[in-house]
């Protein structure tokens, strides 16, 4: 016990010597034990303590392999960020910085300069001459809130409280954990306006439902799901143009929001932030943690005077994101800038191709049967990753998987015995079988993957 009291201190030790003692005692007045389980309790109690402290004092929230392959993954944290986005979260949050001060009038300063400067370069770094283009990249600006579903509530609240939101009933979504674009609506204060029907809506429908009452015309990513067959959607471009001509602004929810162009790494049809902005939509939202590639955080990026509207709504305050998210935002953003797209883990994992996977795949394979396993069995298969994370969702990128099978374990064990190592390694579960994508799995993570692997046998 002195020992443990040594390493982990007094408070601590003496609240799991309570718990097991509590435990034993909770044990005998039920009468579960007999004398000699009791003896055998009181012996091990220093072992008992030890393991509960152990237990009391580890973390819960804990890094892991992803092996699943799905980049973007919602559960298990969506975007790992950059090396260098994670050193100027450490050194920002460990001093005093200049969050809200401007240091060359000495005095207060707003926090969405830090990353306001690197949104307008890279939304705007494209040199086209189009007088229309020029005068749009002039005036956009970014703010940043906690989460997407932050931004599209704030938008909405400072847009179109108290008035109509047109939205075609083939974009009313549900993104999961809750957010469902008729509760956001309502929450915002603003009255949903369908038009059209799931599968089909024409710019005519929007353009009879304006009164004046409307306030936006809001467009919302299809992110996780599609609709195929006899459908129909106007083009952002006829969107646009009827905005303009009614004098309304337009809002798209984009939720992933790309800043690279998806079509250099095989996705095709995924607008990217730019290709919205383009576009002439007023105001885009999207998350900073999705094909982004950075931390949680929701973006919005347009006109300036509608996003300045966005600013001074007192739910901003309540939304705002705190410095370390600016930290690793920043950073991130930098990265795109310097167009360093491999320092981005998220972009790095896109880019992947087949052929490194294999050579990767072959690698763990020729380790692990070296080792002459009893029970483990590997085969090599193709198949696909997908993006995730409300992106892309019909996309696939060929990969190459690892199928584990076991002589004495189900799929369902093995994947029970893996998530219990440690690190924990998620795998997919598919017709059961248990595959390991190694696209989501970092190249240095293979030597721990092959040691799990080892210890199943
Ligand atoms: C993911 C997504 C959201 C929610 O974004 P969070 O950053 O998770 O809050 C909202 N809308 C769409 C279309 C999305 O894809």
């Amino acid at each position: 016990m002195k020992a443990l009291i040594e390493r982990e201190g007094h408070s601590a030790v003496a609240e799991s010597v309570r718990v097991v003692l509590a435990r034993l005692r909770h044990e005998i007045g039920q009468s579960q034990l007999d004398e000699k389980s009791l003896d055998l309790a009181l012996g091990g109690l220093s072992t008992a303590v030890e393991r509960q402290l152990r237990e009391s004092l580890s973390y819960s929230l804990r890094p892991l392999i992803n092996a699943t392959g799905v980049i973007l993954h919602t559960n298990l944290g969506r975007a790992p960020l950059a090396a260098c986005a994670l050193d100027r979260v450490g050194d920002t949050a460990s001093a005093y910085s200049n969050l809200e001060f401007d240091l060359a009038t000495g005095e207060r300063g707003k926090r969405d300069v830090h990353v306001d400067r690197l949104f307008g370069k890279l939304l705007s770094n494209d040199p086209v001459n189009d007088p229309v283009e020029a005068h749009s990249r002039a005036a956009i600006s970014t703010i940043v809130v906690n989460n997407n579903a932050a931004a599209v509530l704030l938008a909405l609240n400072s847009l179109a409280e108290g008035g109509e939101v047109i939205v075609s009933r083939g974009e009313l979504v549900e993104i999961g954990g809750s957010f469902r674009i008729p509760d956001v609506m309502s929450k915002s204060n603003a009255t949903l306006r369908e038009v059209g029907t799931t599968n089909r809506t024409r710019i005519a429908d929007y353009d009879s439902a304006i009164n004046d009452r409307t306030r936006l015309l809001l467009r919302v990513h299809r992110s996780n799901f599609e609709i195929t067959g006899f459908t129909e959607q106007p083009g952002l471009d006829e969107l646009v143009v009827l905005a303009r001509r009614r004098n309304l602004p337009l809002m798209e929810d984009l939720g992933s929001g790309a800043l690279i162009d998806l079509r250099s790494v095989g996705i095709n049809g995924e607008p990217g932030v730019l290709d919205s902005l383009r576009a002439g939509v007023d105001v885009v939202t999207y998350s900073g943690d999705k094909l982004l590639g950075g931390p949680q955080a929701g973006l919005i990026s347009g006109r300036a005077d509608l996003v300045a509207r966005l600013r001074s709504n007192s739910l901003f305050r309540a939304l705002r994101v705190d410095k370390l998210t600016y930290a690793a935002l920043e950073a991130t953003l930098l990265a795109y800038v310097k167009r360093d797209h491999n320092a981005v883990p998220v972009l790095r994992m896109l880019r992947l191709s087949k052929d490194e996977i294999t050579s990767r795949v072959k690698k763990i394979v020729s380790e692990v049967k070296s080792a002459q396993l009893k029970h483990l069995k590997l085969e090599l298969l193709d198949g696909e990753s997908v993006v995730g994370g409300g992106a892309a969702p019909s996309a696939v990128l060929p990969t190459r998987l690892i199928a584990l099978c076991h002589t004495h374990l189900s799929a369902d064990e093995l994947n029970a015995r893996l998530r219990a190592s440690t690190p924990p390694v998620v795998a997919r579960l598919e017709e059961g079988r248990v595959l390991i994508d190694l696209r989501t799995v970092f190249p240095e993570q293979d030597a721990v993957l092959i040691e799990t692997l080892h210890s199943l046998g």
